[in-house]
């Protein structure tokens, strides 16, 4: 599924351009606009899938697709050695922007606690 409204299915279709710096047909890999660390990179699953609490299996099949790829960005990147944060903002108080599933990757600096 497509939503013509969604920024993530737009660069997914190519309408907004982002050079996808990893792209197996399923998931993509572009830098995020704003990034919040020096390595700042978003998994983007191709079809448009929303909340984590929707727990379908295209949405659960999308996410374990990113959380499986990342590694092997985060070593294209060359940050697996020093690290990295994987984080999915779900809803409001995560600050989540854009709701179409999607994994960030950061690195490249001392990130801190959380929260
Ligand atoms: P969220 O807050 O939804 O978890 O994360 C959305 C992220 O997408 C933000 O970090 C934001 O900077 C990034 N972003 C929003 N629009 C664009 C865009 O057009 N291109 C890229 N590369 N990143 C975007
Ligand atoms: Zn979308």
């Amino acid at each position: 599924m497509v939503d013509p409204n969604c920024i993530f299915c737009k660069i997914a279709q190519g309408d907004i351009p982002a050079e996808k710096i990893y792209d197996d047909g399923t998931v993509f890999a572009i830098r995020d606009i704003n990034p919040k660390a020096p390595t700042h990179v978003l998994v983007i699953p191709y079809e448009h899938v929303e909340a984590l609490s929707d727990a379908d299996p295209a949405l659960v099949a999308a996410a374990a697709r990113c959380f499986e790829v990342a590694p092997a960005i985060a070593r294209d990147l060359g940050v697996a050695e020093t690290g990295y944060r994987l984080v999915a903002n779900q809803g409001p108080d995560s600050g989540q922007e854009v709701p179409h599933f999607h994994l960030h990757i950061l690195a490249g600096r001392r990130l801190g606690s959380m929260g």
